[in-house]
């Protein structure tokens, strides 16, 4: 089956008892019982829930996957995760992965033992050579956010399973629609279901996708331990998401190269950042791995001052954190999505105070880039 047909099928089963085609929304917190030890296979909604039992069929499906668990926000499935490794392992992270994910490893679970180093990523010999006898695992973003720096997936887990290190791939940029992670033999697939996956800007959410049972099998005791569940009614907005991700990630993608060509030619644009750029240093490998390029474009207008010009005279994109929503948001990683990154790292990673970053929406490409247009204009004015 293809991609889409999978995309409105997959978890989608017609409801049992009433027939209805939309998965219900089992809105309980418990289960009632048919007599001590006899139930439905429902027993509380922490361990299982009907609505958020289809979403995770549907996404494990989307990705390829046996396994999928949904939980409260991207961070809480990145955080489940996590608790793959013990203390005094070690973890080689991306070194310009999402701003939270650096806080979360670097400020909250350093602190217990586990140590990480952050590494490009890109540079499979960088990789290589940050893994140590203890590594147990290697956490890479492609393409990472803002600066869209693509790293090779079979080449990294190639490395990693040599060295007996799982991998992990965010493919939140991407989402399954452009790019399988588990198909370049990657371990675990997390998404922050917040973006492309629920695609509305109207529920946060996160999964975990995987292969593994004895992996599987300790996500979902985590899940049910910890308790960072997706809400029955968020587990159904990203459900009904899905369902529309492979037109919306179509129109994201079309959209995303016009707007990138835009840009490249525009003169007060000093330099862009987008995989589908025949300019981007790893546009082959992108084109390998990628089924398309998507919609997340970043571009560096030189200053502070130039960026906060073109952030506060868009009028039609929507300045805002966050992404992959069916509406254009603009935003300045900088001070926003990645304000908890060292400024000295910051600049190194290409995160300069002119960058700005755009998530195109599904508006008509023709308005978002006059938009951009007007915007950009009023530069130096
Ligand atoms: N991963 C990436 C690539 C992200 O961009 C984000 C959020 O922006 C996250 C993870 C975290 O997801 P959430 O905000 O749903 O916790």
């Amino acid at each position: 089956m293809g991609f889409a047909t999978i995309a409105v099928h997959a978890g989608n089963e017609v409801d049992p008892t009433t027939g209805a085609v939309s998965v219900p929304i089992y809105q309980t917190s418990t289960y009632a019982q048919d007599g001590l030890g006899k139930n439905k296979g429902f027993e509380y909604a922490r361990t299982q829930n009907p609505t958020r039992s289809a979403l995770e069929r549907n996404i494990a499906a989307l990705e390829g996957g046996k396994f999928g668990y949904a939980f409260a926000s991207g961070m809480a499935a990145i955080d489940a995760t996590l608790r793959l490794v013990k203390s005094g392992d070690h973890v080689v992270v991306s070194d310009n992965t999402y701003g939270g994910t650096y806080r979360l490893f670097a400020q909250v679970l350093a602190n217990y033992g586990i140590e990480f180093d952050f590494v490009d990523t890109t540079d499979l010999t960088a990789v290589e050579a940050a893994i140590k006898q203890n590594t147990k695992m290697v956490f890479v973003e492609t393409p990472t956010n803002p600066v869209m720096l693509v790293t090779d997936l079979k080449a990294v887990a190639d490395l990693s399973h040599a060295a007996g290190a799982k991998v992990v791939c965010d493919n939140t940029f991407m989402s399954p629609y452009l790019q399988r992670p588990l198909e370049f033999g990657v371990d675990i697939v997390v998404h922050s279901t917040t973006k492309y996956l629920n695609g509305h800007s109207d529920g946060v959410g996160g999964v975990v996708v995987l292969n593994d049972e004895t992996d599987a099998n300790w996500i979902q005791f985590i899940q049910n331990s910890a308790g960072a569940i997706l809400s029955p009614f968020d587990s159904w907005l990203v459900l009904r998401g899905t369902k529309t991700l492979s037109l919306r990630m179509e129109q994201h993608d079309r959209s995303g190269r016009a707007v990138a060509a835009f840009l490249e030619e525009h003169p007060k644009v000093q330099k862009i950042y987008y995989p589908g750029s025949l300019s981007h240093k790893q546009h082959d490998l992108a084109k390998r791995q990628q089924k398309g390029f998507g919609g997340m474009v970043s571009f560096d207008v030189g200053s502070l001052e130039n960026a906060r010009t073109v952030l506060e005279s868009v009028k039609l994109c929507t300045l805002a954190e966050s992404l992959g929503g069916v509406e254009t948001l603009i935003s300045h990683p900088a001070t926003m999505t990645h304000a908890s990154v060292l400024s000295e790292t910051r600049n190194r990673l290409g995160i300069t105070d002119g960058l700005v970053r755009i998530s195109v929406g599904i508006e008509d490409t023709d308005d978002i880039i006059a938009d951009l247009d007007q915007a950009l204009a009023r530069i130096g004015v």
